[in-house]
């Protein structure tokens, strides 16, 4: 049987909940327990691929395809390990299954309600994922804060699961923050005293509450907090803001908030190993020198959209000694500058996107790379603007385009494929999740991979026109990954220019701190030597 560690949030968003379990799914995994981690997003989207990531942050994509929220990204980071369909759950998918059971016959004579019906889906997933998964552990992320009312069915599903388990069967978590009174410089517990009173009004109790503070937790505020929350004071935790996430796993250790954990769970607790974790984050934390890369984009304001990005960058940083430096430049600053807006840049990647906003910017900025021998990494839309760049450049096609952003175009050099013609529904109905591919012989990409057969992750609905294949090999930007059957090019490369790679799929989301991803390390391997 599994245990359920849930773990809440209060007082604001943000403070870093996602961060938290996936901190304690890397210790208790390095402590040979065998663990899994579980979001719920409590939104009426069915998936996070409808979401703006303006608002939500990167909608990260799973092996198997699915559309979920950038916290499971990183779970996948610091678990190290790939995460699906049952560590994911929206309302929209507990009310979609729960109403197409309803159609089906599958309450008849009853009433379908909140209590039970919601509540008994909600719990039967969370099982569900200790079953799908094989876990001894199931740590489960409540979206959200305490006190939403899209968060209240959870909660009661949390209250009913803890009633029907043994005690040392679920614990509960509860993440609030500690805030610093600008005026006077002292922390303020009140708002956690009160998310906790939230919490015991929905009848749950936590374990343990971790206070996050911009600063150290002296030892007065441990009573405190201990005294007004209900818990013993040594499951009071505290979280100070550290230079970087992956140090989280680090500071919650020395908290043994993992080894309270486990005991208050009934499991045994081994040693732990965290050494390479430690030099990883000694990488990150201590770099030799920098290296500035230009990141164009539309959402340049709004960093979490390009989160596993950033991360991948981190990732094959600190594996290679450097800091990545990202000079964020929005595209439409390239289209009024040209290239003086790319200036200094030791290196350009252009990352997904959709829709024609900004677009013209970013086919300045990939042309201008390839023009400049500048290092260049084109991820999705990076590749399919790398191709317009080329085609209006190289083959002269002034008016080539993808016909997501001109349909008339006389030269869809992107294009969706026959088959997807007709589709007008807009959720799920990209090409996403991994897809096997063939990486050819001689190429940038070859090199990096040492290896012919890989996957990939994949999110999009236009792909490279096969029809323009010849003339663009000839030009001088040819293929250099294709689908098993030769059918889609799946990687385009310049082969004669330092580094010069598009890729059709999203590299980011395989890259982990302990196993950086290929292509993210030759790409920085390029703008170092350039
Ligand atoms: N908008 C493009 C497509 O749908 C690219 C998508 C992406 O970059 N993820 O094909």
């Amino acid at each position: 049987m599994a245990k359920f560690v849930f773990v809440t949030g209060g007082v604001v968003s943000g403070l870093g909940k996602g961060v938290l379990t996936a901190s304690l799914g890397c210790l208790l995994q390095a402590r040979g327990t065998r663990v899994t981690l579980m979001k719920i997003d409590p939104y009426l989207n069915v998936d996070a691929g409808t979401m703006n990531p303006y608002e939500h942050g990167e909608v990260f994509v799973t092996k198997d395809g699915l559309e979920t929220d950038l916290d499971i990204g990183h779970y996948e980071r610091f678990l190290g390990q790939d995460l699906g369909e049952p560590n994911y759950l929206t309302t929209g998918r507990v009310y979609r299954d729960v109403i197409a059971r309803e159609r089906e016959g599958g309450y008849l004579g009853h009433t379908v309600q909140v209590v039970p019906h919601i509540t008994d889906e909600i719990k039967g997933r969370v099982r569900g994922a200790a079953e799908a998964t094989g876990a001894e552990v199931v740590v489960v992320e409540v979206g959200g804060t305490v006190g939403d009312i899209e968060g209240l069915p959870y909660l009661e599903a949390i209250r009913q699961l803890r009633d029907e388990l043994p005690r040392s069967d679920v614990a509960v978590i509860h993440l609030a923050y500690v805030p610093v009174l600008s005026t006077t410089g002292e922390l303020k517990t009140k708002p956690a005293q009160h998310s906790v009173r939230e919490l015991r009004t929905a009848g749950i109790q936590p374990d343990f509450v971790v206070a996050r503070s911009p600063v150290e937790l002296p030892p007065s505020l441990r009573d405190k907090l201990a005294l007004f929350c209900d818990v013993p004071r040594d499951h009071v935790v505290a979280g100070p803001d550290l230079p970087t996430i992956y140090r989280v796993p680090l500071g919650m250790r020395d908290e043994g908030l993992d080894r309270k954990l486990l005991a208050r769970l009934g499991l045994s607790c081994r040693d732990g190993d965290l050494g390479a974790w430690e030099r990883f984050v000694g990488g990150v934390e201590n770099p030799r020198s920098r290296v500035p890369i230009g990141i164009v984009g539309k959402y340049v304001e709004l960093h979490d959209a390009y989160l596993s990005i950033l991360e991948a960058l981190v990732h094959a940083g600190a594996a290679l000694g450097v800091r990545v430096e990202v000079v964020w430049i929005p595209s439409a600053q390239v289209e009024r500058e040209g290239e003086r807006a790319l200036a200094g840049c030791a290196g350009i990647l252009i990352p997904g996107g959709f829709g024609e906003r900004g677009v013209e910017g970013k086919v300045y900025a990939a042309g201008y790379a390839r023009r400049a021998g500048i290092p260049y990494f084109g991820i999705c839309l990076g590749m399919q603007v790398a191709a317009i760049a080329f085609a209006r450049e190289v083959l002269g096609w002034t008016k080539a385009n993808s016909a997501e952003f001109d349909p008339g175009t006389p030269y869809p050099v992107i294009d969706l494929l026959p088959e997807q013609d007709g589709v007008r529904a807009k959720g799920g109905t990209m090409r996403r999740g991994e897809y096997p591919m063939e990486v050819l012989p001689g190429t940038h990409l070859r090199e990096a991979y040492g290896a012919e057969a890989v996957g990939e992750r994949h999110r999009h609905r236009y792909e490279f026109n096969p029809l323009y294949r010849e003339a663009f090999e000839e030009g001088g930007l040819r293929p250099a990954a294709l689908s098993p059957d030769g059918r889609l090019v799946e990687a385009l490369e310049a082969p004669d220019h330092p580094w010069y790679v598009g890729v059709q799929y999203h590299p980011e989301f395989r890259s982990r701190p302990l196993a950086p991803h290929p292509l993210f390390l030759a790409f920085l391997r390029a703008c170092l030597s350039s």
